[in-house]
């Protein structure tokens, strides 16, 4: 049975190793979870697959772990990214989570017109990324990557499919292709001004995609978008 508690760690990891623990990992096993020596904990580090390892020291503000045998091989989640205007802060955080849960590779805070909230914490929310990775079972933590306006953004815009989630398609039926990578975005609650929707409609690489005849909260649809991305080009098919 795989141990309970299970970590990422940015550390090298074969069998045999000696990994020690920061302030902040000591103090998550051993005054919150109460781990002990010989406690065992999962470990990867988005390179190397998953490892069981037991407690060999503990301490107040330190510690080490022993990693034994290899759970698990490494396996690379598809190229996928998500591009989404920052919400308020509890949605913000969802958004996180569930696109970690969704296998994203790379997360994007975009600025648009309608944006609601542009001051955002990217260290706090990549340690959000790196919690619901640690939770869902996932072997990579997706980048949180600090915000950046949409316009700029989309000039440098290479080939990458870039799927354009857009309310104003609510309704109609699209069914977007297939690709080995791609990008899904994602408006604010406020929509997509006129300008950003005209510049997405003249993009090659933009794959325009409709939802659903309802429109939904954008922390509902990048869920739905995710869903529909993995089951038509990710690790769902
Ligand atoms: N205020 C806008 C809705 C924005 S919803 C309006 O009333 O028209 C927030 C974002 O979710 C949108 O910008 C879009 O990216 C996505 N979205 C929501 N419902 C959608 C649908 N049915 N189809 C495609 N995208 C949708």
């Amino acid at each position: 049975m795989s141990p309970k508690l299970r970590l990422f760690l940015d550390h090298a990891l074969h069998e045999g190793q000696a990994v020690p623990l920061g302030e902040a990992e000591a103090n998550y096993l051993f005054a919150v979870m109460r781990a002990q020596k010989g406690t065992p904990v999962a470990l990867f580090n988005g390179r190397d697959g998953e490892w069981e390892a037991v407690v060999d020291e503990t301490g107040r503000r330190s510690g080490s772990l022993r990693v034994g045998t290899r759970l698990r091989v490494q396996a690379q989640p598809p190229d996928l990214w998500l591009l989404f205007a920052p919400l308020k802060k509890t949605r913000t955080d969802f958004v996180i989570e569930k696109a970690v849960e969704m296998g994203v590779a790379r997360i994007l805070p975009v600025l648009t017109g309608h944006t609601n909230s542009e001051r955002v914490n990217v260290a706090r929310l990549q340690a959000h990324a790196r919690e619901a990775a640690e939770q869902c079972g996932a072997l990579h933590v997706p980048e949180v990557a600090a915000p950046v306006p949409l316009m700029p953004l989309l000039d440098g815009w290479d080939d990458r499919p870039l799927w354009f989630c857009d309310e104003h398609l609510a309704g109609t039926r699209i069914h977007p292709p297939q690709a080995a990578r791609g990008a899904v975005l994602i408006g604010p609650e406020g929509g997509f001004t006129d300008a950003e929707r005209a510049r997405l409609r003249t993009m090659p690489q933009a794959v325009p995609v409709a939802l659903g005849p309802r429109i939904l909260r954008a922390e509902t649809a990048a869920v739905a978008a995710l869903t529909l991305w993995q089951i038509t080009c990710g690790d769902w098919r």
